[in-house]
């Protein structure tokens, strides 16, 4: 797909979903956006969270990272940018869900479990990555356990597990999950079948979400 295609495809969303939706993009920038959802998924090409639940403008405030992390809450004055954007959604636009999205055949994921045995010659990518080193332990231990175990799957969920333990590292999120005005919830999707996986609170597993 080069540019074209895009110009194309701006031509066709002007003419059609523009023209359906004229009243909503002219409302939300008259009254400005409300979302109620805060998506942190991975800026991976195959997994757009808007298309995968039919979401309309307005609808997510969206975080998309490498490997959709959430580092642990730092505020040493270093620049932030999925800190920063997580803030923004809860305290400002008050979201009452934070969804984080991981997702098959994850580049970041495979990165990393390569750097275990390699030296990474990447400027930005290996310290980001990082960010998931105890996920990444704590899955190969188990996999030196169980040789069955998918360790690029397991280690995808784990991810997920993380960032959802790392959001409550920051005081205004954890006492608002403990308010219950705020919601956090663990999502997978695989690319091949366009299947979505939710992990259940209690038991930490992934587990198919029915569709209608
Ligand atoms: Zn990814």
């Amino acid at each position: 797909m080069g540019i074209k295609s895009l110009l194309d495809g701006y031509s066709r969303f002007k003419k059609n979903e523009y023209q359906h939706q004229r009243e909503l993009y002219l409302q939300l920038e008259k009254e400005g956006q409300k979302p109620r959802v805060l998506f942190i998924a991975c800026c991976d090409s195959r997994c757009d969270p808007s298309i995968i639940t039919d979401a309309r403008p307005g609808e997510l405030f969206m975080v998309r990272n490498v490997a959709n992390l959430v580092p642990k809450y730092s505020p040493d004055g270093k620049q932030h940018g999925t800190s920063a954007a997580i803030e923004f959604a809860v305290r400002h636009l008050e979201v009452e869900h934070i969804i984080v999205m991981g997702h098959a055949q994850c580049g970041g994921v495979k990165l990393l479990l390569e750097t275990v045995e390699t030296e990474s010659q990447d400027d930005f990518l290996t310290s980001w990555m990082e960010t998931a080193t105890e996920a990444r332990d704590h899955i190969l231990s188990i996999g030196n356990r169980d040789e069955k175990v998918d360790t690029q799957l397991a280690l995808e969920y784990e991810i997920v597990r993380l960032s959802l333990r790392n959001l409550m590292t920051f005081d205004w999120i954890r006492e608002r999950v403990v308010d219950n005005t705020l919601q956090l919830h663990g999502w997978y999707f695989g690319v091949a079948k366009g299947e979505l996986h939710r992990m259940d609170p209690v038991t930490s597993e992934f587990k198919l979400i029915e569709y209608e």
